[in-house]
């Protein structure tokens, strides 16, 4: 039995199991998907909010204040990409002005104290390309960027590296509770836990009824979103958002971590909590509504276009604590933005009310914080890479070619915990395929890989989930062959 089960390993799942494993308690994360990060986490802004934006007093307030400050230090420990390049919120008339002031004042109200209200001089030398109508900016100068789904991966491998079980492909369809336990039942097994952790996000609505009526709804908000070339990536210097409305933060300008720009996202409620299709109506709002930001944005070095669902929640907040109605299950629900930013914090509030739990629980002596360096080659100096290859030649040889990925670090991922199983988990972690050609070049070749580490046929490699087929058999071979 376990003493803890936490549903879903987005990065809400993934900080409180990183959390726990300080402990000695038997945690277990159980997802539906193929891999971690592969819902909410792996399509958004990608943005360490510096903490003005949310309501002083509520819990996104609380826990993006916390929750920022320690990016830094995880990012250090985990070997993830982190930079602190500032945020701009821009007005471009006196009246945003005025949005301005009360962003700032509702800014120090949660805390925050690094924020600025820039005049139109001061904004445009730090943002060129900005359009002349810009009257000013409040500025964030320790707002910041990140990769959400090296981070996630990150969480979990280290988690699992200090004692946490993890299972993928198990999808939650049933939960019963007796007077001592929980029973998880998925689609192949069954679990038993004292306590359940529910972060399933846009579903953790789902996942509650199953032992209670909800006493709360998610809506998926969608965000749409197009990422450009890396050519385009100096556009901007910091993220650069509109001013906010009731539904989003508006659509904002922003460099990516690995140097890419991405420009995004609209907001659309849905019904379905599957649908992340990419819509050409919408694309375009976010085209026409991002020329209020400038006018020259490089669109045409689009080289993607992704979704992404927010988990909406009808309480107007984060939904973070044990239920009342059921004693042992806590609910992470509704972590919609600034969820990413907030990770860190809830992962530490959810393992100190665990903790309550259990009777002078001790930290392990042996919990080790930091996670095995990770090798990018694009980042090594040329004596650098002499070395690596002479000691392993897979650092030598160039798959993908975009982003200057070598067999050696895809190997390297493949085998880690929590280790990388489709083609997309792949490019999560090393960026093999994120780049110009878009996988067009090194997919077939980190098929080749993946099946070889793996032990596996090249038509079993996927390209994400189990059914996500990419070849479906031998050419001029006989029906048994097949
Ligand atoms: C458009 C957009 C922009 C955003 N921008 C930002 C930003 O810039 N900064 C910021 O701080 N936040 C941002 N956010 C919010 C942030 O992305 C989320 O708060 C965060 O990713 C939520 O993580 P999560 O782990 O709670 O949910 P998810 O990442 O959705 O993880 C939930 C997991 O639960 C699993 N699951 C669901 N049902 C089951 C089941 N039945 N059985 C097993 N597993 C199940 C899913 O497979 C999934 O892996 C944005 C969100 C969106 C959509």
């Amino acid at each position: 039995m376990y003493d803890v089960l936490i549903i879903g390993a987005g990065v809400t799942g993934a900080s409180i199991a990183r959390e726990l494993s300080r402990y000695d308690l038997k945690v277990c994360i159980l997802d539906k998907n193929n891999d971690v990060a592969d819902a909410t986490t792996k399509a958004n802004s990608a943005i360490i909010h510096a903490g003005y934006d949310a309501k002083p007093g509520t819990l996104k307030a609380k826990f993006n204040a916390l929750g920022a400050p320690m990016f830094d230090q995880i990012c250090k420990e985990l070997d993830v990409p982190f930079k602190r390049i500032g945020s701009l919120v821009i007005a471009f008339s006196e009246e945003e002005m005025k949005t301005l002031e009360s962003l700032y004042e509702q800014g120090i109200k949660n805390g925050i104290e690094n924020i600025h209200i820039l005049d139109k001089a001061k904004t445009m030398e730090l943002e060129p390309n900005l359009i002349d109508s810009a009257q000013g900016a409040l500025h964030a100068p320790d707002g910041g960027i990140i990769c959400p789904f090296e981070l996630t991966v990150a969480l979990t491998e280290n988690a699992v590296e200090n004692g946490v079980d993890l299972f993928l492909n198990q999808q939650v369809i049933d939960i019963e509770k007796n007077e001592k336990e929980f029973k998880v039942i998925t689609q192949k097994e069954k679990f038993t836990a004292k306590y359940v952790v529910n972060c399933a996000g846009v579903f953790a609505d789902t996942i509650y009824h199953m032992v209670t009526p909800t006493d709360f709804h998610i809506t998926p908000r969608k965000g749409q979103y197009f990422v450009l070339d890396k050519e385009a990536g100096n556009f901007a210097n910091t993220v650069i958002f509109q001013c906010p409305t009731p539904q989003s933060k508006g659509v904002l300008v922003t460099p990516t971590v690995h140097g890419n720009l991405l420009v995004g996202p609209d907001a659309e409620d849905l019904n379905d909590k599957t649908d992340l299709d990419n819509t050409r109506e919408r694309l375009n709002f976010v085209r026409e509504n991002a020329k209020k930001t400038s006018e020259n944005i490089p669109f045409h070095l689009t080289i993607n276009i992704f979704a992404g669902l927010r988990a909406v929640p009808d309480t107007g907040d984060f939904i973070i604590g044990e239920s009342e109605k059921v004693k042992g299950f806590i609910n992470v629900a509704g972590i919609e933005s600034p969820g990413l930013s907030s990770a860190p914090a809830i992962g530490n509030y959810v393992k100190d009310l665990l903790l309550d739990k259990w009777e002078g629980l001790k930290e392990k002596e042996n919990f080790n914080p930091y996670r095995r360096k990770v090798v990018r080659f694009n980042e090594l100096t040329p004596q650098e890479i002499t070395d690596l290859v002479k000691k392993n030649p897979s650092y030598g040889r160039i798959v993908c070619r975009c982003e200057l990925v070598t067999e050696g670090e895809i190997i390297d991922v493949i085998h880690r915990k929590a280790g990388a199983t489709s083609l997309d988990a792949i490019k999560r972690r090393v960026r093999a395929g994120m780049g110009r050609c878009q996988g067009g070049f090194c997919g077939p070749r980190v098929m080749e890989i993946l099946s070889r580490e793996l032990n596996m046929e090249m038509h079993e490699v996927v390209k994400d989930s189990p059914e996500s087929k990419i070849l479906t058999g031998k050419t001029k071979c006989s029906e048994e062959e097949h």
